[in-house]
This record gives C-alpha cells, sequence and structure tokens, in this order.
C-alpha cells in the first residue's frame, strides 16, 4: 500500500485543529485500502492552546506526528520542517485554517495518480477581504513579469508532491525561501487542479501585512534578478536624459546669448528626486546584500522543541 502523508503547519489555529483533524480523517476514511495515511503538525511556536491540542490527538492515534519548531519560524520555515521529516510516497501540504478544503485532495491524488509529480492546487475563486485579494493580484502579476521561471498563479501550498519532488526539495538549501517558487524551479510534470478557496474557519490571519511583503520579497529576490537590472536602465534613461537636455542648454545659450537659464526651483526639486532615486535603488542592492549575508552564514532553518512521531508507545 502507498503511503501519503499531510504536512500542516500551524500558527495560533486552536480554533481550527478539532475540524482540521476531522475533515482529514474523513478523508484517510474515504482512501482507506488505498493508502496508509499520516498527518504531520508542524508547530510554529504558537502561543495558544495549539500544541497541546496536537499532543493530545496525537495521543488518541498513532497517525499524527507532532513535531514542534523552537521559535515562531514562518510559515515557509514549518512547512520545510514538516517535508524535510516526510517520509512517504506522495506528500501533501496545506493551510491548518481551513482555507484549503482537506477533501480537495482526493483530485489532487488523482492527478498524481494520473502520473503528476506535483498536483497544485489552483484557486479559482478565493474568500479572502479585499486588500488580500488586491495585493496577492499585483503580486502574482509582477512575479510573472520578473521571474525567470513559470511560477504559477493564484497558487498557493496547497499542494500534493511526489516523493522525488520532495526529495529534490531537500536539496535547496536557501534560508529566504519561496517554496512555490522552488517547486516550480524543480520541474517534472506539474499539473493545476482548480478548486475554491474558502475564508478562515477560525481565528485571525497569521500573514500580516510585514510577513506578505517578506513573502513577496523573497518570490521576487529569490527568482529574478530584474531589480538589479532595473537600476542601470533608471540611470541610463536619466543619464541619456540629462545629456540631451545640457546640449540643448548650451546650444540655446549660445544662440540667444541674452536667455536667461532661471533654474534653483528645478536643482532643488532635481535634487530631491535624485537622491530619493538613488537611495531607493541602495535599498534595492540592500536587499539582495541581506540575502548574501543570510546566505552566508548558513545558519540551520529551524529546531524542534518536540518531535512526537512512529507508534505510541504502550
Ligand atoms: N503559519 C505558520 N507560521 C506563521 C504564520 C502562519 O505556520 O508564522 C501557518 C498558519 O497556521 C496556516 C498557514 O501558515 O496554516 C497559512 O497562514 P494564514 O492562514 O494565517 O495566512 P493567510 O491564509 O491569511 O495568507
Ligand atoms: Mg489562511
Amino acid at each position: 500500500m502507498k503511503t501519503l502523508a499531510f504536512v500542516l503547519p500551524i500558527y495560533n489555529e486552536e480554533g481550527n485543529i478539532p475540524l482540521l483533524y476531522e475533515r482529514l480523517v474523513g478523508v484517510a476514511a474515504a482512501l482507506e485500502g488505498r493508502f496508509t495515511c499520516e498527518f504531520i503538525f508542524v508547530n510554529d511556536g504558537s502561543r495558544d492552546r495549539s500544541l497541546s491540542l496536537l499532543r493530545g490527538l496525537r495521543a488518541a492515534d498513532e497517525r499524527v506526528s507532532v513535531y514542534s519548531l523552537a521559535r515562531n519560524k514562518g510559515h515557509q520555515i514549518a512547512v520545510t520542517a514538516g517535508l524535510d521529516v516526510a517520509d512517504a510516497d506522495a506528500v501533501i501540504v496545506m493551510d491548518s485554517d481551513l482555507q484549503d478544503p482537506p477533501e480537495v485532495s482526493h483530485a489532487l491524488i488523482e492527478a498524481w495518480e494520473d502520473g503528476a509529480d506535483v498536483a497544485y492546487a489552483k484557486r479559482r475563486t478565493r474568500e479572502d477581504g479585499y486588500f488580500k485579494k488586491l495585493t496577492a493580484g499585483m503580486f502574482y502579476w509582477v512575479l510573472s513579469k520578473m521571474a525567470r521561471i513559470d511560477i504559477p498563479r493564484d497558487t498557493g501550498d496547497f499542494r500534493l508532491m511526489d516523493r522525488r519532488v520532495v526529495e529534490e526539495l531537500r536539496r535547496y538549501p536557501e534560508r529566504n525561501r519561496f517554496l512555490r517558487g522552488m517547486v516550480a524551479e524543480i520541474g517534472f510534470d506539474q499539473r493545476a487542479v482548480e478548486f475554491d478557496r474558502d475564508a478562515r474557519h477560525s481565528g485571525e490571519t497569521g500573514y500580516p501585512l510585514s510577513k506578505m511583503i517578506k513573502l513577496a520579497a523573497d518570490g521576487i529576490i529569490g527568482f529574478s534578478s530584474f531589480p538589479l537590472r532595473l537600476i542601470s536602465a533608471i540611470g541610463m534613461v536619466l543619464a541619456v536624459g540629462a545629456g540631451l537636455w545640457t546640449v540643448y542648454l548650451a546650444v540655446s545659450r549660445l544662440a540667444f546669448p541674452d536667455s536667461v537659464v532661471e533654474g534653483w526651483t528645478f536643482i532643488t526639486a532635481g535634487m530631491f528626486l535624485l537622491g530619493g532615486i538613488q537611495m531607493l535603488m541602495l535599498g534595492v542592492l540592500g536587499q539582495y546584500i541581506g540575502r548574501i549575508y543570510e546566505e552566508v552564514q548558513a545558519r540551520p532553518l529551524y529546531a524542534f522543541a518536540v518531535a512526537e512521531h512512529g507508534p505510541l508507545p504502550r
């Protein structure tokens, strides 16, 4: 029988864990006889009762493994930790707030059995706020323009991956992780399965704007050097423009010696404009350099404070 592992990152999901588990068990029951299922919960430093709830589940069901990171490391790292410990023919990653309906797994498995190595769940519709939809739309648009590989749009980390994809993923050591881009980069046979994304069942998002920006930056910077090339492009346009304008000024001054070139307002405005552009571009450089620094430090991605797995002690 084939083995299937669910990887479930958990950050303050006490209100979702019971129902999530119930629905996962339902999915596993429907797969009985075909797959042995395992539920890998990775607690990402939750501040609520999530960890004790998870341990409660584990005490009664040995299909449940509970790993707990030593502190909050963020969604992408939590998923990475889960993928690192998963030992199954296929792994399904999904959010734990029931925005990704566990039942969609059946369609993902179908695609896998049909030969796909990655079956990613693509949102046909989503029940998120206005702001989230708008910013997500902008992000995927920019990413598709800039990234040097095709990263599927409207697709989160909800996906099934064959064992060989998970094994490839383990060879990616980067600290600033954008998993959906990394998976796209790996290749193999990747297929979309459309679904309607639900609203968060309970609790609030663990992705405030600051984390969304960090993830977007990881996606763009991790998969594109376009921002760096943009610096030269802007510099080029400004330099050529300024050169032509200088020629024009010189010529008009020579042709009409009486003309006075008024300009201190312009000089001040231009100074601030140029200063602003330069600092912005330094910031772009800084983003890349900061990431280089983090990669060079090569610190471990996470530490487990709790790792409960395998058969229950009797
Ligand atoms: N999550 C996590 N660590 C974090 C933030 C979120 O493990 O620091 C988990 C969270 O429990 C959920 C998934 O990542 O399972 C997606 O997070 P969330 O639903 O809060 O994000 P949103 O859907 O609002 O983008
Ligand atoms: Mg969510």
